[in-house]
């Protein structure tokens, strides 16, 4: 078992389920103690107890990305916990406004750009914040390689909404690294989750599209895109700023 993370303390967005899930157990397993985000408190105590049972340390932490009263006491109540704040996966995410562009309700539009990329400024914007003034850090953005790595049709608010992650990393990166505040994107493809599945589509349908859509011939497992951001957030990339890695087996090769 590696300890990259020994002593670290990581904050994890939409850890409740999904890909945030498993990149909170896979810090934990790594040494870090980790604050579990989101705004449902039932499966965030559910991925703290499964950290727990594997003898690690975890806390829940409540709160709604798209306020920024709620990203900012993210960030208290994770320092009060842990003492600290070295790592932070911004990793909440929303899929909505399917359709064609002219038929796109407004009002869905808005709760897209609101969670992905306005939640990701705020979130970043306080642990910044917090991590320059205490030494530097290490933040992750989940984004998509929909967006500026694919286009699809009838998606455009996710993939606007997720290109603008990626240039929001960027320039934040940018901004902040002679701080000391080191900050990338990752971008999965499909991934194993329900986010990934058509309307309706059984287990069976979707791997018969994943094996006829995506070069590798499958989903991306969760653990595969929790490797990724750890290898992000350790000390071994240091030399890795802004940079956007996509884990999409092959699908915008
Ligand atoms: P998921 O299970 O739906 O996870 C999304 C998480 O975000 C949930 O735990 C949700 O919890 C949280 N969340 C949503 N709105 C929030 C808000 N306003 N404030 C705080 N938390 C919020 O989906 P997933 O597949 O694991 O996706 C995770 C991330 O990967 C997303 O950013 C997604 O866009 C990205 N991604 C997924 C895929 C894929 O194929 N699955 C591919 C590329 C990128 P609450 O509802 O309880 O808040």
């Amino acid at each position: 078992m590696t300890t990259r993370f020994a002593d670290k303390s990581v904050l994890v967005t939409g850890g409740g389920s999904g890909i945030g899930r498993a990149i909170a157990l896979a810090f934990a397993r790594e040494g870090a103690r980790v604050a579990v985000a989101g705004r449902s408190a039932a499966p965030l105590a559910e991925t703290v107890e499964l950290i727990e049972q594997a003898g690690g340390k975890a806390v829940v932490l409540t709160g709604d990305v798209t306020k920024g009263e709620d990203a900012a006491r993210l960030v208290r109540e994770a320092v009060e916990r842990f003492g600290g704040l070295d790592v932070a996966v911004n990793n909440a995410g929303v899929f909505g406004a399917a359709g064609p562009v002219a038929d796109i309700d407004e009002a869905e539009w808005r709760w897209v750009f609101d969670v992905n990329v306005t939640g990701t400024l705020l979130a970043m914007k306080h642990q910044i914040g917090h991590m320059r003034a205490h030494g530097g850090g290490a933040i992750v953005n989940v984004s998509s390689n929909l967006g500026v790595h694919r286009r699809v049709r009838g998606a455009a608010a996710y993939l606007a909404s997720k290109a603008a992650v990626t240039a929001l990393t960027r320039t934040a990166a940018l901004d902040h690294i002679a701080e000391g505040v080191r900050i990338n994107t990752v971008s999965p493809g499909a991934v194993d989750t329900p986010m990934s599945s058509r309307p309706g589509e059984n287990a069976a349908d979707k791997s018969e599209r994943m094996r006829s859509e995506v070069p590798v011939g499958r989903a991306g497992a969760v653990e595969e895109i929790a490797a990724a951001v750890l290898y992000l957030a350790s000390d071994e990339a240091g030399y890795t700023v802004g940079s956007d890695l996509v884990l999409d087996g092959g699908s915008s090769a």
